[in-house]
C-alpha cells in the first residue's frame, strides 16, 4: 500500500511539474523552447533607485547592443523581453528603442513605486499599453514572497494586480515573481489570484505555454557576447538536467 501511494505522490509531483513548465522534465529540446530576457533600468539610475538595484541598470549602448542581438537573430519569436520594477526609463527610454525595432516586451510594475520621481506614472503605463506593450504585476513593495506570511503574500498578488487592472481598465494576468525567489506556495498563492503566467530568474530556457516561465537577467556585467553565443549555438533553448532540477526543488517545495 505504501509504494503505491508513494507512486502516486511522484505521480502527482511530475504532473504539477509538467502542468507548470508547460514541458516535461525528459523533454531536453522543445521545439517551442523561447529566450526570455529581463532587463530593469536603462540609463543613469536616479537618486531613489535602491543600491541592490542598480547592478542591473546597464546603458543605453549597451540595451541597443542587446536589441541588435535580437534584431539579428533568425527567428526573433523565440526572444521574449520583459522588465521589472518599473523604472522610469521603461518609458523614457527602453519603449522608444523597442517600437523603433519593432520589438514588442512586458512591463512588470510595482505598484507602491507609482508616481515616484523614478518611477512610473498612472499614465505612463497607460501609454506604454497603448504603445502595444503588455502590462503585469511585480508586487506592491518589492518584498521577496517567499518571505510573507499568508495575508502578506495575498495583499501583495491581489492588490497589485487590482490597482493595474483599475488604471488600465482590463484584466491583468501576468506576474514577475520579486528577486525570481519562489516555492510552491507563492505559486498556488499567484494561480489563486488569477495570474496564468508566472514569470520567475530561473535562468534557463522557457517554454511558449506554460504557467512558470524562467527568464535570464541582464546586469551590467553581462557581456553582448555572451548572449550571442547563447543564442547561435542553440545553448540557450536547451534546458538542462541541474536547471530542470533546480526549479523542481522550488515547484514542489
Ligand atoms: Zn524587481
Amino acid at each position: 500500500m505504501y509504494s503505491v501511494g508513494l507512486t502516486m505522490r511522484l505521480a502527482s509531483h511530475l504532473k504539477r511539474f509538467i502542468i507548470l513548465q508547460g514541458t516535461s522534465p525528459w523533454n531536453m529540446r522543445d521545439p517551442m523552447a523561447a529566450r526570455a530576457f529581463n532587463f530593469h533600468g536603462i540609463g543613469q539610475p536616479g537618486p531613489e533607485i535602491p543600491a541592490n538595484e542598480r547592478p542591473y541598470w546597464i546603458s543605453i549602448a549597451a540595451f541597443e547592443a542587446f536589441l541588435d542581438i535580437f534584431m539579428a537573430y533568425r527567428d526573433r519569436r523565440r526572444i521574449l523581453i520583459t522588465f521589472d520594477d518599473g523604472n522610469r526609463s521603461d518609458i523614457e527610454i527602453a519603449a522608444p528603442l523597442l517600437a523603433k525595432h519593432r520589438l514588442n516586451a512586458r512591463f512588470f510594475v510595482l505598484t507602491g513605486r507609482l508616481e515616484h520621481p523614478d518611477y512610473l506614472s498612472k499614465q505612463n503605463i497607460r501609454d506604454l499599453r497603448d504603445m502595444g506593450f503588455v502590462i503585469g504585476s511585480h508586487g506592491i513593495n518589492h518584498v521577496d514572497w517567499v518571505q510573507q506570511d499568508t495575508l502578506g503574500l495575498d495583499h501583495e498578488l491581489f492588490q497589485s494586480r487590482a490597482v493595474l487592472e483599475e488604471l488600465l481598465d482590463q484584466p491583468v494576468t501576468e506576474a514577475a515573481i520579486p528577486f525570481g525567489s519562489y516555492r510552491r506556495r507563492v505559486l498556488r498563492g499567484l494561480r489563486t489570484n488569477g495570474y496564468t503566467v508566472a514569470w520567475s530568474s530561473d535562468g534557463s530556457a522557457t517554454a511558449l505555454r506554460g504557467f512558470l516561465r524562467p527568464r535570464l537577467s541582464i546586469r551590467n556585467d553581462t557581456e553582448p557576447g555572451a548572449i550571442t553565443r547563447l543564442l547561435d549555438s542553440g545553448e540557450g533553448f536547451r534546458c538542462r538536467w541541474h536547471q530542470k532540477l533546480s526549479v523542481a526543488r522550488k515547484v514542489l517545495l
